[in-house]
């Protein structure tokens, strides 16, 4: 294990090389046929044998067995992009219109880097290390999809760890690494509220039951949940984004609708906003002379680092990299993942991946059309995966 970021480095230009490949063959959501391909022949091409295509769409689980008994660790690389059109300028880059503008080519290459430096370690690894490569993340769909399709099993998986690479937070620098104990993103559900009342003329209001001013009411008073319920302490976003109802300035229509996002961080605020948004919704149509019907969608759940594994992974990281290079994140953000489902089912960890060299111009944001990581940083996420697969149960 000592020389396991060495032995990443010697193999850097081929983890490159996988990057550049996905960089240029972007695929959308669950349809990731093409990337998936690719994955396998080359998992094949390293020796790789214990490999299922297919897992609830194109997600594929790869095996990698050690000789020595031992429990199994996922190791969960997404691999989908984006529909932006790429800007970078780069000599890799995607022409189909589409764009890894977030980076799951570079989590990709570096599991697949992983599962090769694994290879070569089998006599030293203890159980077994399950590759998770997970279609449809930006659209929070393939996770739940594997799940169901049975990944956690045959074998049953007792831990995970996943990254994320990029800048996405200013105290973790360029081939840094972040660690967050506990909630590190929130959970998205996302909400459909139609009022209803009764159609009518704008100059007749006491005729009919007017579901605007229903609707107007609701987007103040949902506010209030977070305000005056919950504590002050407790982070919750409330998001209404779309409103829709109406055709003409002298009709009072039939209903109105709000379209919105619930952002928490633990599982009881979450249900808490939603019992309460229930409430409040049906107080108001109710105390208007209409009715509320509401649609509500849970998407991941907050995604909740373990602290005693996060405490494991933070020990070795300090230890292949050294301590100054491991930053603890100070704040979660209240955007998701839907690597929270994983980590709802077992303890692990999902650590930042700190990639942007500004020197090389990579300064743009997630999902901008010129973004890009720094290919330098490429073997440190590979040897952080590999190195703690080898170290993680001792
Ligand atoms: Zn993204
Ligand atoms: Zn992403």
């Amino acid at each position: 294990m000592e020389h396991i970021l060495e032995e990443a480095k010697s193999i850097s230009a081929e983890i490159a090389e996988w990057r550049r490949h996905l960089h240029q063959t972007p695929e959308l959501g669950l349809e990731t046929p093409k990337t998936s391909a690719y994955i396998v022949q080359e998992l094949k091409k390293m020796g790789v044998e214990d490999i299922r295509e297919r897992v609830g769409g194109w997600g594929v689980a790869a095996l990698v067995k050690g000789e020595k008994p031992g429990k199994t660790l996922a190791i969960r690389a997404d691999c989908d992009a984006l529909p932006i059109k790429e800007e970078t300028g780069l000599p890799f880059a995607s022409k189909n219109g589409l764009m890894h503008a977030c980076g799951h080519d570079a989590h990709t290459a570096m599991a697949l880097g992983a599962a090769k430096l694994l290879l070569a370690h089998k006599a030293e690894l203890a159980g077994t290390v399950k590759f998770i490569f997970q279609p449809a993340e930006e659209n929070v769909q393939g996770a739940k999809a594997m799940i169901d399709d049975g990944v956690m099993e045959n074998p049953h998986v007792d831990a995970l760890i996943g990254l994320h690479t990029g800048c996405l937070w200013k105290e973790v620098g360029n081939g840094e690494i972040g660690v967050r104990f506990g909630s590190l993103m929130a959970a998205v559900d996302r909400f459909v509220v139609t009022f209803k009342g009764k159609g009518g003329h704008g100059a007749t209001p006491h005729l009919a039951v007017d579901p605007v001013t229903m609707t107007a009411t609701a987007v103040l008073e949902l506010q209030t949940i977070l305000s005056r319920e919950l504590s002050p302490l407790d982070a919750a976003v409330l998001t209404v984004g779309r409103i829709e109802g109406g055709k003409s300035f002298n009709i009072i229509p039939e209903s109105c609708l709000i379209e919105g996002t619930v952002r928490t961080l633990n599982p009881s605020t979450r249900a808490f906003v939603e019992e309460r948004l229930r409430a409040v919704v049906s107080r108001v149509a109710d105390g208007m002379r209409g009715e509320a019907e509401v649609e509500y969608e849970s998407g991941p759940p907050p995604l909740i680092n373990d602290t005693d594994f996060t405490r494991t992974f933070q020990a070795f990281a300090a230890r292949l990299a050294g301590a100054e290079k491991v930053k603890e994140i100070g704040e979660p953000t209240m955007g998701g993942e839907d690597v929270a489902y994983f980590l709802e089912m077992v303890p692990g960890t999902f650590f930042v991946h700190g990639s942007c060299a500004p020197e090389k111009g990579q300064v743009y944001p997630h999902h901008n059309p010129k973004f890009d990581v720094d290919e330098e940083t490429f073997p440190l996420g590979s040897a952080l995966f590999a190195g703690f697969a080898l170290t993680w149960q001792q």
